[in-house]
């Protein structure tokens, strides 16, 4: 795909952030997959929402509330469109993936799992889709198996379809690792495991940021992601669930916006999604998501996926070609734009401080997948992940400035 220059520079302007400066250099951010940079329409929709239309939703007569509710809602509507969904009720509001997991572990572990249970897990999960499994298991004796990964990063398919028994009752997976960049077969993922009579959720973090979402073609059972790594402000996540589950599954957390009555005898709950949805939400940001939804779509997924593949394809190629010894974790023949990568002499986290006094940012460290770094025999990585408005002269500056931080510490 040739992306004309004049686009990603279009696309730029709409980042003021990426004009700063770091230690008096351009900053050059290669740290999307842990969030990715807001465009000023997002900041807009914030803005006007403290200036003009700040009311508690769902509560209130009084014209701004309902102003609020509509635009909390709207943005409800628009995800159940942009990821496909069959209804309204099956789009739940969280704080970000990590809530989501963990209402799944919670309240799926308790309407569905049972002692002597077993789900499966990859050996590539984030810790978000591994600590909420163990916390359950404090509850509820589940015995929890891991999928494997070959050599260049991908899933062993052939060890998972093994790891199914009678007692398996879910698989939950990332759709996309955060440090390999594999972009896992969703699709088969979850098919073998409904041909097995399990259910299965997808980890959506990196997925949804870097790939058009179906999750009736996926035929999943939840999906989840986070608005603030695609475009989005913090605070937003969402849990796609299949209504048939999400009506079994008991509330995660009491309190207001979630009862139908209460009372000292009983309580009895609202409907879907608000049944999950306790307390006030974070309904500026679920406003302002709206706008991060429309940045994706008015610029294009496959410019967004093509950009990125432009930037991987060249960066992998010119460090490889060019800095000796260098170990790039993850080679996967579908990758998302990360690059996990060991310089040979030099721990990762020198390599990333370097890199910051060159104005370049790069995360380093185990990036909260510490049993995938214990599978590859190492402690962490240096990761530069890229996003659509990064340039090809910042790919470049990033290599020419890993080929200095090589030299000074080998
Ligand atoms: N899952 C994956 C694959 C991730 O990359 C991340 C964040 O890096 C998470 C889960 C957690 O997302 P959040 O911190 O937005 O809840």
């Amino acid at each position: 795909m040739n992306i004309p220059q004049d686009t990603i520079l279009r696309i730029r302007e709409k980042f003021p952030i990426l004009d700063r400066e770091v230690y008096g250099r351009r900053l050059v951010y290669l740290d999307n997959a842990a969030t990715s940079q807001t465009p000023r329409q997002v900041v807009e929709t914030v803005d006007n929402m403290y200036y003009h239309t700040k009311a508690n939703v769902h509560r209130g007569v009084h014209t701004l509330s309902q102003e609020a509710t509509d635009m909390q809602e709207h943005t409800r509507r628009r995800v159940k469109e942009y990821i496909n969904a069959r209804s309204i009720e099956e789009i739940v509001f969280t704080r970000g993936t990590t809530e989501a997991i963990n209402l799944v572990a919670s309240s799926y572990g308790q309407a569905f799992l049972h002692d002597g249970d077993e789900i499966i897990l990859t050996v590539m999960e984030h810790h978000a889709d591994i600590v909420p499994w163990q916390l359950l298991q404090n509850r509820v004796k589940i015995k929890i198996n891991v999928v494997p990964i070959t050599p260049d990063g991908q899933l062993d398919l052939d060890v998972y379809r093994s790891l199914f028994n009678n007692r398996t009752r879910l698989v939950a997976f990332t759709h996309v690792s955060n440090v390999l960049g594999t972009v896992n077969p969703a699709k088969e993922i979850i098919a073998i495991a409904h041909d097995h009579g399990a259910h299965a959720l997808v980890d959506g973090a990196q997925g949804v940021p870097h790939l058009k979402v179906d999750v009736q073609d996926l035929d999943a059972d939840f999906y989840v992601f986070s608005s603030h790594k695609m475009y989005g402000p913090t605070g937003v996540g969402v849990l796609y669930g299949r209504r048939e589950l999400l009506e079994k599954m008991p509330p995660y957390q009491g309190g207001g916006e979630m009862i139908s009555h209460v009372s000292f005898e009983g309580t009895t709950f609202a409907e879907l999604p608000f049944k999950f949805e306790a307390g006030t939400p974070d309904f500026v940001d679920i406003a302002a998501f709206n706008s991060a939804i429309d940045f994706i779509e008015e610029t294009g997924m496959d410019i967004i996926a093509g950009q990125e593949h432009i930037l991987l394809d060249h960066t992998t190629r010119r460090l490889v070609d060019e800095i000796p010894g260098i170990r790039i974790f993850g080679t996967a023949p579908d990758k998302s734009a990360v690059i996990s990568f060991l310089l040979e002499n030099a721990h990762h986290y020198d390599t990333g401080m370097l890199l910051d006094k060159l104005g370049i940012a790069v995360r380093t460290g185990h990036h909260c997948a510490q049993p995938l770094m214990t599978a590859l025999g190492i402690e962490g990585t240096v990761r530069a992940s890229f996003a659509v408005y990064n340039t090809i002269e910042e790919a470049d500056a990033f290599v020419d400035a890993l080929k200095r931080v090589n030299q000074i510490l080998s």
